[in-house]
């Protein structure tokens, strides 16, 4: 019933919408895949600039600050490379430019496998819906991925056309499958730790929250620790 993900893909793309999610979403399965000898290459949409609740700190350098955040994380995962799109934080929009940027990424760095967020994911119980620019992002993904990027016609200019084989989605309210994450959850606890804007909670927090979500999906799927996605298989 529970699938356990025991593959490694060789080049993964992971697609998210703020410096923070990536790691907070898969930072176990990135880790574990770049240790596994993959190539993992993240791109951030938004720049993370209204991530805050203090109205004097100046988006500019919130932004700023999160991108030093963010390549700490990305050097403790051990991913090959990542880039920050820079568009505005909470306003991503599901256009032409947004798909256009990700058909263009998916066509360089050519993915067997994407991850992303589970767009369809909007109400988490009572207490937290997903945010719009979570949705944005992973339809925006999902559009680029099939049939943008692997047919010619699309953004031509982008170069060769490209179809990664399969999507895996977090933050998702229906996972399907399960990585194993027990030999990296202390990175990604530490990778999550690195996000220090985002977390106001005292030292250790961020990590303890990591570890008991990790734990809940690994009961789930038999391990100690896991992440869950949903798994979309798209061919190529
Ligand atoms: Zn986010």
């Amino acid at each position: 019933m529970s699938e356990l993900v025991s593959e490694v893909p060789s080049v993964v793309l992971a697609v998210y919408a703020h410096p923070d999610d990536a790691d907070v979403g898969a930072g176990g399965t990135l880790a574990r895949w770049a240790k596994a000898g993959a190539e993992v290459h993240l791109v951030v949409c938004t720049d993370g600039g209204r991530g805050t609740a203090d109205a004097r700190t100046e988006p500019a350098e919130l932004a700023r600050r999160r991108r030093g955040e963010l390549a700490e994380a990305a050097a403790l995962v051990g991913l090959t490379s990542h880039e920050v799109l820079g568009m505005t934080d909470g306003e991503l929009t599901d256009g032409p430019e947004l798909r256009g940027a990700l058909v263009a990424r998916i066509r360089r760095t050519r993915p067997d496998v994407v991850l992303g967020h589970d767009p369809t994911a909007v109400f988490f119980g009572q207490d937290y819906f997903n945010h719009r620019d979570h949705r944005t992002a992973g339809w925006a993904l999902l559009d680029a991925l099939a049939p943008a990027a692997a047919l010619p016609h699309y953004f031509p200019e982008a170069g060769p056309p490209h179809q990664a084989a399969a999507a895996y989605l977090s933050g998702t309210l229906e996972p399907d499958v399960w990585v194993d994450v027990s030999d990296t959850i202390a990175v990604k606890a530490a990778a999550v730790e690195c996000h220090r804007s985002q977390f106001q909670g005292s030292d250790g927090w961020a990590g303890e929250a990591v570890h008991l979500r990790a734990e809940e999906e690994g009961r789930r799927a038999g391990v100690p620790f896991a992440e869950g996605f949903r798994r979309l298989r798209l061919g190529g």
